[in-house]
């Protein structure tokens, strides 16, 4: 049998990073995540102002960096720990597990690390670690999501550089970011997966222009963003021209493990348990006798159990220096999934409660998280891929099954 219990040594480096938060982590940070659905939600429930967590979540973000922990597995020249991945995973949960969010690097970093180039490792990679150089992804287009590969941003060479145009949709964080990697065509005659490179550039390039897109909701997190003539640098490429639908394939591989990280499930499952069963709020709680909804979060447990068990197979590839493929879509979809049906579980465990939608409601359970869980969970079955394309790649590259 399999035992997953945790080594004397591993249950010393929780004990120590359980430590190091105590100290060292804003207490009005702690239960601000987001938790419902994968712990990326499109809410922020607690009562900070958006100015104010930002604050405080740089505040933490410093004092992980002390240590090399807001990217432990990187090596320490860039600002790492040295770290192996499992360790890396065993500090991603202790930080969940105590409600609080980790400031990780985005996953271009990860990429960089890939391909880079040792100039371009120096430039990027330790600003992504202080948080103050925000980044964004140019993949999608209109009428490229699915099938990026079709993707018609053009890229001419001129000299030493290319010049773009063309225009991205989706992309997350643009009006913040600084600095965005795009997906674009550098040989419009190659067949189509060919000739294609991942570049870096300044979202202050003269001729880009960032359109935030309104959400149902009321935010507005993604953008348009246009390139007319907009020069960048050769050098810019991260690995080889022409060959970077591999490198943006690889860096999805690295998004869809971080999406499919099981480490704030549990935490979520337990703040609906704890609910369920406080005698403050019996209101709520006396629906738990439901035998169906009973039953719903006992599964919803086991699930998460996979969910771990699925970062684990993620992580034992890592570890041995791989990086997951077919492995992160597994976990992506899994996950991504799982994070829809706990929305749900919460919903209807909490009954009209569930229709609250104000965090600044007394009667709102849990700030309102359970309503705005259940909704922001469905976009992390469409980001990184939607949950019908990690099938088709688990079929294919998996399975050996033929493609349709
Ligand atoms: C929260 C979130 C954040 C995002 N952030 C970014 C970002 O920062 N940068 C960025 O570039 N993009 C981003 N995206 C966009 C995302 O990558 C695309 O939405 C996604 O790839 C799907 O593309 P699409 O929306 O064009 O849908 P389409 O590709 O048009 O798909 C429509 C439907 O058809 C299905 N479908 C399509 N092709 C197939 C097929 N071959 N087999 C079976 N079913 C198929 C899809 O599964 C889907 O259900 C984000 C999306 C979300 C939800």
């Amino acid at each position: 049998m399999v035992d997953y219990s945790y080594a004397p040594e591993q249950q010393a480096f929780r004990n120590e990073v359980s430590a190091f938060i105590d100290r060292h982590v804003p207490s009005e940070l702690v239960d601000e995540a987001p938790y419902v659905g994968i712990g990326v939600g499109a809410y922020n429930v607690g009562p900070l102002t958006a100015e104010r967590r930002r604050e405080l979540t740089n505040e933490w973000r410093a004092a992980l960096f002390e240590r090399g922990w807001v990217a432990p597995a990187w090596p320490t020249e860039y600002g790492g720990a040295g770290m192996t991945p499992m360790e890396q995973f065993i500090l991603a949960e202790v930080i969940a597990e105590k409600g609080v969010t980790f400031p990780r690097p985005p996953d271009v970093g990860s990429t960089i690390m890939t391909f880079g180039t040792d100039e371009q490792k120096h430039e990027f990679l330790p600003p992504m670690l202080s948080g103050g150089v925000r980044w964004c992804q140019g993949y999608s287009e209109p009428g490229s999501g699915s099938d990026l590969a079709s993707l018609q941003t053009r890229a001419a060479r001129d000299g030493d550089d290319f010049v773009l145009n063309g225009q991205k949709i989706w992309t997350s964080g643009a009006k913040q970011a600084d600095w965005m990697f795009a997906l674009v065509r550098t040989d419009p005659d190659a067949p189509k997966h060919r000739g294609i490179t991942y570049l870096l550039l300044p979202m202050t390039s003269p001729g880009l222009t960032v359109r935030p897109l309104a959400q149902i909701n009321g935010a507005s997190e993604f953008n348009e963003v246009f390139f007319e003539d907009v020069h960048v640098p050769v050098k810019n490429a991260v690995g080889e021209v022409n060959r970077g639908w591999y490198v943006g394939a690889t860096h999805l591989d690295f998004e869809r493990s971080s999406i499919g990280s099981a480490v704030s499930i549990i935490k979520t499952l337990d703040l609906l348990r704890e609910l369920l069963v406080d005698p403050a709020r019996a209101d709520v709680g006396r629906l738990q006798r439901e035998p169906a909804i009973r039953s719903d979060v006992a599964q919803r447990y086991v699930e998460a159990e996979v969910a771990r068990q699925l970062s684990y197979r993620v992580i034992s590839v890592q570890d041995r220096g791989g990086i997951p493929s077919n492995e992160s879509s597994v976990s992506k979809l899994f996950t991504s999934e799982l994070g829809q049906r706990i929305g749900n579980t919460g919903v209807k465990a909490i009954g009209l409660y569930g229709q609250l939608w104000d965090p600044e409601d007394s009667h709102a359970p849990n700030r309102a998280r359970w309503p705005r869980g259940y909704v922001s969970a469905v976009a992390w079955t469409i980001g990184g891929g939607t949950s019908e394309i990690q099938r088709n790649i688990i079929a294919t590259r998996s399975l050996g099954l033929p493609r349709g």
